[in-house]
């Protein structure tokens, strides 16, 4: 069982941990990390395990093994050296990339505030992310919505987190915006995300402390994906 550090501080960028089990295919499992694992539209965090000798190992992603979310594989670079069981190291993220994607998945959060339709799906990357709806019109003129998104940004909202059991989800089905993106559960408790006043909800991704940080927004294609789907994109302004 991997600690998972960044459930708790989104900012850690490194971490001296130990490995305790190698892949078949060459995945390295730690002990505890830094290192986010692809799920819920955010992409696995890339970067480097540093051994003792000074010598590095590139990290190409951090998946959840199987769809395990109880662990996290670190998946290195082609042709990269073995590590030993049991040997220390030191884990660090490509942290430009990784505060990129906590900017850009935070603003998802604030699209989901300006458009409180079901989510069918959502997708975070470095310079773009979206969001899919279950909305059969588009509210509201373009140049409002991206309007609200940035004051929504410049309001500096406080982003926090605070635990629920399965249970309490269970008992408030309004706290699920997502028809698909379903949040890690399956280990007793459920991560919530609460931004300012305006959002609460369950998510397992990292996040930015403050909307401020997400920096200016633009509003990208909104597109018709079907009959009642629509794809919202956001871009970095
Ligand atoms: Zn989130």
């Amino acid at each position: 069982m991997t600690e998972f550090l960044f459930r708790d501080d989104s900012y850690l960028r490194s971490t001296p941990a130990t490995v305790v089990a190698l892949t078949e295919e060459g995945g390295i499992v730690l002990d505890r990390t830094v290192f986010y694992a692809t799920s819920g539209g955010q992409p696995g965090d890339s970067g480097r395990l540093e051994r003792a000798d000074g010598t590095s190992l590139e990290i190409e992603v951090a998946v959840h093994p199987d769809g395990d979310k109880t662990a996290i594989v670190h998946v290195p670079a082609n042709g990269e050296a073995r590590l030993e069981t049991g040997e220390p190291i030191v884990a660090s993220v490509d942290w430009d990339r990784r505060l990129k994607l906590m900017r850009m998945h935070t603003a998802l959060h604030l699209v989901t505030v300006i458009l409180p339709f079901p989510i069918t799906g959502a997708a975070v990357g470095e310079d773009k992310g979206r969001v899919d709806f279950n909305m059969p019109e588009t509210p509201g003129a373009p140049e409002v919505i991206e309007e609200r998104l940035n004051a929504l940004v410049e309001a500096a909202l406080p982003v926090s987190s605070e635990w629920i059991t399965e249970a309490e989800l269970e008992a408030n089905p309004g706290l699920m915006k997502s028809m698909n993106v379903k949040p890690p559960i399956g280990q007793g408790r459920v991560r919530l995300i609460r931004i300012g006043d305006v959002d609460l909800q369950p998510c397992g991704g990292t996040h930015v402390a403050n909307t401020l940080e997400i920096g200016p927004l633009r509003l990208g294609k909104i597109e018709k994906k079907g009959a009642i789907n629509r794809r919202v994109s956001v871009l970095f302004g």
